[in-house]
């Protein structure tokens, strides 16, 4: 039976805005397939395995604890999580996570290091934090566009470098920065998103397609959605598309 192995890193620091949900999302729609699933934490301090799982998580979190999950990063799992990347296990960070993604987040006079996996910078603004229903097309598969939908609230603009592509278009809400309509990133398997509140409840096609993509399935069996269906049409309704 195929098995869904996931990783979360920091889920006591990294963890706001039902980043848990997430992870119970996925849980449950293994399981309704008959796929086997199992969630091991990583936590500071702890050595990150590169082959022990398909899919690493890396939720939101404030900008304090950002700080501790920043240098654990950069000193103890960068490597493991590069040599993930490269084989093609998917990695999914939210918010605060996805900050950490890129080079570095600049807050203040401070500049935390990144994990480079992206070509991307975060610089925390004086400015009001970027707060508010979003939502943003998306092209996962070449030419399926998308809709996901969900939550923002951050204080930190990401820029994306000439090496970088963002997840998708804002369609409503501020998006990376609030400025340039771009949301997100991709490279491969590493994802990078702000939207949560959570995001993959509200998205639960999003949650099929990284499930699939993390085990290399073909279109997994369908389920009944409805409720799904509505919660993603109650969150595009809120972000107003
Ligand atoms: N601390 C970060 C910011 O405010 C991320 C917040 C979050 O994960 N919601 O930019």
């Amino acid at each position: 039976m195929a098995e869904l192995r996931v990783c979360a890193l920091y889920p006591d620091l990294m963890n706001i805005y039902a980043d848990r949900g997430n992870l119970l999302l996925l849980e449950r729609r293994c399981q309704w397939r008959g796929i086997g699933f199992s969630v091991a934490a990583s936590g500071l301090g702890d050595r990150l395995d590169p082959d022990g799982a398909d899919l690493y998580y890396i939720g939101g979190g404030q900008d304090r604890d950002q700080q501790l999950c920043a240098l654990d990063l950069a000193e103890v799992k960068r490597d493991a999580l590069h040599a993930a990347a490269d084989r093609g296990a998917v990695i999914l960070a939210v918010c605060g996570g996805y900050q950490l993604l890129g080079h570095s987040y600049q807050l203040g006079d401070e500049t935390l290091p990144g994990t480079g996996l992206v070509d991307l910078v975060t610089v925390r603004s004086d400015k009001a934090r970027l707060i508010g229903n979003v939502a943003i097309e998306v092209e996962l598969d070449p030419g399926v566009r998308r809709v996901l939908a969900g939550f923002e609230n951050h204080g930190g603009r990401t820029h994306l470098g000439p090496g970088a592509t963002p997840l998708g278009r804002v369609l409503k809400g501020y998006g990376n920065n609030g400025v340039d309509g771009h949301e997100g990133v991709r490279r491969g398997n590493v994802i990078g998103t702000y939207l949560h509140g959570p995001l993959l409840p509200k998205n639960a096609w999003f949650a099929d397609w990284l499930i699939e993509t993390a085990l290399g399935l073909g279109s997994l069996e369908p389920l009944d959605d409805r409720l799904e269906a509505d919660a993603h049409a109650d969150a595009r309704r809120a972000a107003g598309v």
